[in-house]
């Protein structure tokens, strides 16, 4: 099956020769003309990657990537910026962009990050199972899986690699009851035993992070004599 990449850039002869490239390429192509639009396609979920320009009619690349990514949508996306725009932001907490080129950018170049991003997203889908976003959020936390960042109460603070991956075994059984027997398996694996108290506290420094109150949890739960369920 053909992957789609929807563009969404009003310049219609830059997005000519994109068509044109990615149409070679093999990948089906989808294209908006502005901000509305542009959103509205990509809601509607059937593409593989975004290519979104920064300056739009109606509503502009930023917020669209900002919206996409609230709800978490975790589909890679590559950000035009024009040069003297603002892109320490783009990629990260803060808008959430997987990558971005500058205009004039060169298309084979452009073609090969799609074609990193591509891959790497299949890699993913692969490891984890259900698929969890690079940017999470829940309640007023926000986690940033790819530089491993958790930001709560305007305050940015670092996961390890360790926490990143239990978060995310959390997420993709949210509401169920995660056993520190399926933790050991899945996050240590079987050739380390590490304790159960190990685990605990591994528990007790991510609820540091990310709760309110770490000794009233409200997101990562305790069930006695069992584990833990993630509740978001
Ligand atoms: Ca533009």
């Amino acid at each position: 099956m053909k992957e789609k990449i929807l563009i969404i850039e009003d310049e219609e002869d830059l997005v000519k020769g994109l068509k044109l490239n990615l149409a070679d390429e093999g990948y089906e192509v989808g294209w908006a003309s502005n901000g509305e639009d542009g959103l509205r396609k990509a809601l509607e979920g059937a593409h593989d990657l975004i290519i979104l320009d920064i300056m739009l009619p109606k509503m502009n690349g930023l917020d669209i990537c900002r919206e996409l990514r609230q709800k978490n949508i975790s589909i890679p996306i590559i950000m035009l910026t024009a040069k003297g725009e603002e892109i320490d932001k783009v990629v990260g907490l803060e808008i959430g962009a997987d990558d971005y080129m500058t205009k004039p950018f060169s298309i084979r170049e452009l073609l090969a990050r799609i074609k990193a991003h591509l891959r790497r997203e299949k890699r993913e889908e692969k490891s984890e199972g259900k698929k969890v976003p690079k940017i999470y959020r829940f309640g007023d936390v926000k986690i940033d899986f790819a530089h491993f960042k958790v930001r709560h109460k305007g305050k940015e603070l670092d996961l390890t690699s360790l926490e990143a991956e239990i978060l995310k075994y959390f997420i993709s059984h949210q509401g169920e009851v995660v056993t520190r027997r399926a933790l050991l398996d899945k996050i240590w694996g079987y050739e380390k035993y590490p304790t159960t108290r190990t685990i605990d506290n591994h528990i007790l420094k991510l609820r540091k992070k990310i709760e309110g109150d770490p000794s009233h949890p409200k997101s990562i739960l305790s069930v006695y004599g069992e584990g833990y369920r993630f509740v978001g």
